[in-house]
């Protein structure tokens, strides 16, 4: 990597590269528990719990899921931030390069150059993304939701093709050909496809039946009753999961897997298995069936098939990764002969016991790096990380939570064993949704403090209570 030492004006004791559910988390415990210089870098400039983003895809605004700044946090707590994205690394020469953000001419934005930042201690916490898989078309038609943007695109395209279809099934039952044609230039010829076939629900397929595309099929269920959604309460939507293996949920026990089919299924979401998409076009996808394939209409399709780390991974020399462009880290979660750099989260593997891409993970590695950052700069020996699994949790919106907890919980009531071997306790009902809402309270708390975070609980269930029962982590 070029060096920009000119333009290096400012080193920090251990940056921090990501401020997700897990690089957030280690800068303010790093700083609460003292450290004094601590530099966080994030490409935007608030962070959004993901576990929240299907509330955003079905019409929640960004605040309305507790968005926080990070300048505010970095204020509280006494870290520094940064807005800024990575672009490369020099494990050399122990500094980071941050893109140029170009200017605008049109209002005279100003350009900010490549930025060097060095480092004592380096931690790279980017997250995760959706693969395309080398689906055609995927990045084009499809919908992803790995980003508060990318909510915000599924929330918008849903709504607006939802009224769209709902008056083209009013024109369709009443042969109001007017309505028709300013339906038609509302959409401003709309990939969404609806008005091609008036008389039909709007369609929407989700590819995957992981606990993304799974809640979010139950979200965007609920979300055309919303009482501040643009369409009618009465519009007709039919919303598919696409499976490719022959298992809906691979990865969730069996009577999990059960208990969330038969809730979907309850709400009239349909799932199939078996399905291969091959190709995704404006208003179809394609799905292959031995040498034969199938074209399927579909208004909107949220591609939720897996999780990989970002493209800079590969981009990155002298830091060994695996095929799912994750950073390949010691047990200490440092990476591969790299005694300054860590990783964690969605962009992290360690290679003897990968861990699923989850905030829990996540969460639990910032708490051990907060520890192990420090007792390594004074050159005690590498301690292992150790995941404490506390389960898999799941909401439905109308159709409840479910789940099953992992750890000591499961000891103290009935149990149903998971197929991990583990002993797992099946929670339903209002005991899974508060254990559910555990995790971000957790994460509230550590964020905010107990005053500001119990205010913004307070304002989280006052929120629910008085609006539209949505989901609650
Ligand atoms: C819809 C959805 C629902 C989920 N539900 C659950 C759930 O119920 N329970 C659960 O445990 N997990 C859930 N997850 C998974 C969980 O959100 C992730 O595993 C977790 O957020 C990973 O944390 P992280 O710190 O690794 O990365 P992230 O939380 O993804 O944070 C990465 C950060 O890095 C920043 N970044 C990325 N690239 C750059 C760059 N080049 N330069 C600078 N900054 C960059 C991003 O802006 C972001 O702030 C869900 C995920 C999604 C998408």
């Amino acid at each position: 990597m070029e060096t920009h030492d000119s333009q290096r004006t400012r080193d920090a004791d251990i940056v921090i590269v990501g401020g997700g559910a897990g690089g957030l988390e280690l800068a303010v415990r790093l700083a609460k528990a003292g450290h004094k210089d601590v530099l966080l870098i994030d490409r935007d400039t608030s962070h959004v719990w993901k576990p929240r983003l299907h509330e955003i895809a079905a019409g929640l605004g960004r605040r309305q899921v507790d968005e926080l700044g990070y300048a505010g946090l970095a204020e509280q707590w006494g870290f520094r931030f940064e807005c800024g994205t990575l672009e490369g690394v020099d494990p050399e020469q122990r500094q980071i390069t941050l893109a140029a953000i170009p200017g605008r001419e049109d209002d005279a934005t100003a350009e900010v150059p490549v930025r060097v930042r060095g480092y004592r201690q380096l931690v790279l916490a980017l997250g995760g993304v959706t693969p395309d898989m080398g689906v055609e078309g995927v990045l084009e038609h499809a919908c992803l939701l790995d980003s508060p943007e990318d909510a915000e695109r599924i929330a918008e395209r849903f709504s607006r093709g939802l009224l769209a279809n709902h008056v083209a099934m009013e024109t369709a039952t009443t042969g109001d050909a007017d309505v028709s044609a300013t339906q038609d230039g509302a959409q401003g010829g709309a990939k969404d496809g609806a008005q091609e076939s008036p008389g039909r629900p709007y369609q929407v397929v989700i590819v995957g039946s992981g606990a993304t595309g799974v809640e979010l099929a139950a979200y965007l269920h609920e979300a055309r009753g919303r009482h501040d959604a643009p369409a009618p309460k009465d519009s007709r939507v039919e919303i598919t999961i696409l499976e490719a293996t022959e298992t809906f949920m691979p990865g969730v026990s069996e009577e999990l897997r059960e208990a969330i089919h038969q809730r979907l299924e309850a709400q009239g979401i349909n799932i199939e298995l078996s399905r291969q998409v091959a190709k995704v076009s404006p208003g179809s996808v394609e799905i292959s069936e031995g040498d034969e394939s199938v074209t399927r209409e579909a208004d909107l399709v949220v591609w939720a098939a897996g999780r990989v780390g970002p493209a800079i991974v590969e981009e990155i020399e002298g830091l060994a990764s695996n095929k799912k462009r994750q950073w390949k880290v010691t047990p200490g979660l440092q990476c591969l002969e790299q005694e300054a750099i860590f990783a964690l989260g969605d962009c992290a593997c360690i290679d003897e016991a990968p861990l699923p891409p989850t905030a829990q993970v996540a969460s639990e590695q910032a708490e051990f790096l907060a520890e192990e950052l420090p007792r390594r700069q004074q050159g005690e020996a590498a301690q292992v990380f150790e995941f404490k699994d506390r389960g898999t949790l799941l909401s439905l919106a109308r159709a409840g939570s479910v789940g099953e907890l992992g750890g000591k919980l499961s000891g103290k009531l009935s149990h149903a064993q998971g197929n991990d071997g583990h002993e797992d306790l099946q929670v339903r009902g209002r005991f899974a949704r508060a254990a559910y809402q555990g995790l971000q309270r957790q994460h509230q708390f550590l964020l905010l403090g107990p005053l500001k975070g119990s205010a913004e609980v307070v304002s989280d269930v006052l929120r629910h209570a008085m609006g539209p029962r949505l989901k609650v982590h």
